[in-house]
């Protein structure tokens, strides 16, 4: 007989806390949906861990929807705290996202979750559901990041249901599977240390190394073993800020308990990518003091570095170290910033004039608020063309999006000079590879949404295509790479989801 795809694909999950008890977490049984329909499925990821074509069939859905339990240990919901805007809110925990289980796959153990399955003990005053709207925008940005090669949670597929959730209007529930080899979050270590939990903290931080940082166990006995891994976790968290910032993207709700201990971008709420540039920009509605400005975003790390140290306090052997491990983030940040700018301004290496070259061109754009993503490409485009056309015709097209002429034509001769003795072609090619055609603009959010709402998923399928590939050129979909509509800075992104 035939096995269900549930059977197939669900063998051998194993609890995501499997060794740590119930301190961590409680079992929650998902709160069935009605009319559960695919919204989109992810083909690419679940080809990458080899499952079958027909993998996303009905007993998936029901799997993926909360409506059916397949793995033996019941879904669980885990406890963390948190600052929320700079302010400790004390405990939060998953108050409507669900692991299911960790499932082995080629790319490592992956923990599989259910975000708006329903109410769990950490819900406080929300309904434990997530709305179509924001969904299809976590969808879609966290393959998007991936397609962008920044460290992300991703999303595995997207069911929707014909059950109403009220937010500022009414709207209907969906659910996404989201995956990640952890969601171990700053607020869980917080959580614990904050209780004067200092046993179950110790607990958490070894599964933490032995499952996500196995390199820290070649440490010798006696080496400050949780000093390293505060260290390993301000780099990892330092190199995503800056590649953030260079792909103009802003999370929106930089809170504690939204930062991820492997540095992966995680909950998407009221993100967005950066029309123009502005780097006093605010994405999210409900942050009136721009606490997580654009700008202000890799200072917000810092302190949210400075809270995690903080928890790790009682563990740690050295506090010397610990302090210097945060403060490496102060060097470490700009030097990863400058590197990222290089690249895409197709520069192999960084030299030291390059951090004068990069701020004076950011300053440039800020100015005009220029378009962030099509300046990046058009320069791009310009730099494969310098060879042929000289620099007076190849940055036309870039020369045209400012209108002050005489401050592009300022900065370009320090970037030509920079560029004498490289291979232009190859800067083209880096800088091709590095600036995106493709980013999710709300705008383009916005119309996957609107169309998904009257029950047309095709903008969503066709838009997780493109953004999953952003760097190829997509001729059927080039109006997507082009200026935002009027309409677009009107879009307004709070953080009801
Ligand atoms: P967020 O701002 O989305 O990171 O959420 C902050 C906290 O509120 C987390 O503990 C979430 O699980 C919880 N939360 C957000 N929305 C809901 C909801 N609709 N129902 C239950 N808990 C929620
Ligand atoms: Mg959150």
């Amino acid at each position: 007989m035939q096995q269900s795809s549930t059977q197939r694909i669900s063998l051998d999950w194993r609890h995501p806390f499997d060794a740590l008890g119930t301190d961590f977490y409680s079992p929650v049984t998902p709160t069935a949906l009605s009319n559960v329909h695919w919204v989109s499925r992810n083909f690419a990821l679940a080809q990458e861990w080899g499952w079958p074509d027909d993998a996303f069939d009905n007993d998936w859905l029901a799997v993926l929807a909360g409506n059916t339990v397949v793995t033996d240990n019941p879904p669980c919901a885990s406890v963390y705290s948190g600052h929320q805007f700079g302010i400790w809110a004390g405990q939060l925990g998953d108050g409507r996202a669900l692991s299911l289980g960790v499932m082995d796959t080629p790319s490592g153990p992956q923990e599989i979750q259910l975000k708006g399955a329903g109410k769990t003990p950490y819900s406080r005053m929300g309904d434990g559901r997530a709305v179509l709207r924001s969904s299809i925008r976590e969808y879609l940005c966290s393959e998007a990041m991936h397609g962008l090669g920044i460290p992300t949670t991703r999303a595995l597929a997207l069911v929707g249901s014909s059950d109403r959730v009220l937010r500022e209007e009414i709207e209907t529930a969906a659910v996404v599977t989201r995956v990640a080899p952890s969601f171990l979050r700053f607020g869980h270590l917080q959580h614990f240390a904050a209780n004067g939990q200092t046993g179950a903290l110790k607990t958490l931080v070894d599964f933490l190394i032995q499952t996500q940082f196995n390199g820290l166990l070649q440490l010798q006995a006696g080496a400050p073993r949780y000093s390293a891994l505060l260290s390993e976790i301000t780099q990892r968290t330092a190199s995503l800020l800056a590649k953030w910032q260079a792909v103009g993207f802003c999370h929106g709700v930089m809170n504690t308990d939204n930062m991820s201990l492997l540095g992966l971008t995680i909950d998407y709420g009221p993100f967005q990518f950066l029309d123009g540039f502005d780097p006093a920009h605010i994405c999210n509605h409900s942050d009136h003091q721009g606490r997580y400005a654009y700008a202000r975003q890799p200072q917000v790390a810092y302190w949210n570095l400075y809270c995690l140290g903080q928890a790790l306090l009682p563990l740690i052997e050295d506090q010397d170290m610990a302090v210097q491990a945060l403060e490496t983030f102060k060097a470490l940040y700009p030097a990863l910033a400058d590197r990222e700018f290089a690249q895409k301004l197709g520069l192999p290496n960084v030299l030291a004039q390059d951090h004068v070259l990069i701020e004076s061109l950011l300053k440039l754009l800020a100015a005009e608020k220029t378009d962030f993503p099509i300046f990046w490409r058009r320069l791009s485009h310009a730099v494969s063309r310098l060879q042929d056309q000289g620099p007076v015709l190849a940055f036309e097209a870039v020369k045209d999006l400012f209108i002050n002429r005489h401050a592009w034509e300022a900065w370009l001769p320090s970037y030509l000079q920079r560029l004498e003795g490289l291979n232009t072609e190859q800067a083209a090619a880096i800088m091709l590879e590095t600036n995106p055609k493709y980013v999710l603009r709300n705008h383009l959010g916005e119309q996957a949404i609107a169309q998904a709402k009257i029950g047309n998923f095709t903008l969503v399928d066709d838009l997780l295509q493109v953004l999953s590939s952003p760097y190829d050129e997509h001729p059927r979909f080039e109006h997507w790479a082009g200026f935002p509509p009027d309409w677009a800075s009107s879009i307004s992104i709070s953080c009801s989801s």
